[in-house]
């Protein structure tokens, strides 16, 4: 778990700050601050010139109170992140939290006091993640041409995320993720050149190395009894084809495999900018036995009437309303919503972004039909995929679900922050 060097604490209770300071001494912190209310805490903000990385803030104080305090955050551009604590009722803790979303505050999370051991565990473990995040957001660029250097080297490789049933722990399916396997700097993360493929066009042809490479692989695994669904990540770019579902199914027939075996997910955002080419393409490949999904669901502000215009066979909620669900009622409204919508237009629903037992738990109870997420694994390449799904015997033992977790803390993807922090020197 990543330590940070300067903490403050800004609250108007003496007994929260001095478990505060206790909690983070034990962690070794290297400086502690305190402060009584927001205007001393700013005081002590412009003395560091900035070096506070993490800052526990009450919302309910004398002087210069939280919510005024993180506007003053805003105006300082803190680049740290900020918990938010409070004795106030939970939809106090969300204004102020999607308030500070809007000032581009790094949050880490709204916890309701008293706070316990595990409300400052979660706090910091997502602390972490947004400094990650941060440095990721903050490296060099990727050229269009480096782009397709590595595409025409095969470079771009499928990383396979399992999906579980949730009835029975059955690893029934896995979604291909595009990767980098660059040969000096290691493992590039996609948020560094999914959005240049995308800019340049070069997410068509990525797409394409993508899915040979996801239909070999699904070839060799019906040969060694891995019997599972595997599922493709589509462009828009690729849906404006019209020869793509004939092309696609000279392929998977070419390799021996029934075109039910893959689902091809294609994003709310994308269904809604689409042509009516783009809606017979989905259409025909719907007739030709593909699966469709639509991904992200939620995200793309559809009026749902749009959504019609789509034969989909399965609905994946976004990731932001499986993990903010927990303690955002909002993001738990929207899975509600989401679930009762799948189960009355016959959909499969996937949650995706499962990342502890909580958010487990909250799958269960919505009825979802299958997970994904890294409680469950980590995207892997094809033969590590193998000898998982091998080791497990094609299911997860469902009481075995808590012990899951792996205990890096984060959620942030497979990816080395040596291999980032080299592609940026270089
Ligand atoms: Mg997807």
């Amino acid at each position: 778990m990543h330590v940070f060097e300067n903490v403050l604490i800004i609250d108007d209770d003496p007994i929260l700050r001095a478990i505060s300071q206790a909690y983070f001494a034990a962690l070794n912190v290297k400086s502690i601050y305190v402060a009584g209310d927001g205007r001393k805490a700013l005081q002590i903000i412009c003395d560091q010139a900035g070096d506070i990385d993490f800052i526990l803030c009450d919302l309910n104080m004398p002087e210069l109170d939280g919510v005024e305090f993180l506007r003053h955050l805003k105006d300082h551009n803190y680049r740290g992140s900020v918990g938010i604590v409070s004795g106030e009722d939970m939809s106090v803790l969300e204004i102020a939290g999607r308030l500070a979303k809007t000032y581009e505050l790094n949050i880490a999370g709204m916890v309701q006091k008293p706070l316990r051991k595990p409300d400052f565990d979660e706090l910091i473990a997502n602390a972490a993640k947004c400094l990650e995040e941060d440095t990721a957001s903050s490296r060099r660029a990727v050229t269009p041409n480096e782009l397709a250097a590595a595409i025409e080297a095969d470079q771009i490789v499928p990383y396979y995320q399992p999906k579980i049933a949730v009835a029975d722990g059955r690893i029934c399916g896995v979604e291909a993720l595009a990767r980098w396997q660059h040969p000096d700097t290691g493992l590039v993360a996609p948020d560094l050149f999914i959005p240049c493929a995308e800019e340049s066009g070069l997410i068509g042809p990525m797409t394409q190395t993508m899915i040979n490479q996801t239909v070999a692989d699904a070839a060799r695994w019906t040969g060694q009894k891995i019997d599972i669904h595997v599922a493709i990540n589509i462009t828009p770019h690729l849906l404006e084809a019209r020869t793509f579902p004939d092309k696609l199914a000279s392929t998977v027939h070419k390799a021996g495999l029934q075109p039910s075996r893959f689902t091809f997910e294609i994003t709310e955002r994308t269904a809604l900018q689409s042509s009516p080419l783009a809606m017979e393409v989905v259409a025909r490949l719907r007739l030709k036995g593909f699966d469709i999904s639509i991904d992200d669901f939620g995200t793309g502000m559809a009026n749902l009437e749009q959504l019609r215009d789509f034969p989909y066979s399965e609905l994946k909620i976004d990731r932001s309303f499986v993990q903010g669900a927990t303690d955002d009622r909002f993001a738990r409204a929207c899975l509600k919503a989401s679930a009762v919508f799948a189960r009355e237009l016959d959909m499969r629903l996937v949650a995706e972004g499962v990342s502890n037992q909580a958010e487990w738990n909250m799958a269960v109870e919505e009825a979802v039909d299958e997970v994904q997420g890294f409680l469950i694994a980590r995207p892997m390449p094809a033969s590590e995929f193998e000898a998982w799904y091998k080791s497990h015997e094609g299911v997860v033992p469902l009481d075995s679900i808590g012990q899951l977790q792996d205990d890096t803390g984060g959620d942030a993807d497979h990816c080395s922050l040596d291999a980032v922090l080299r592609l940026v020197a270089g």
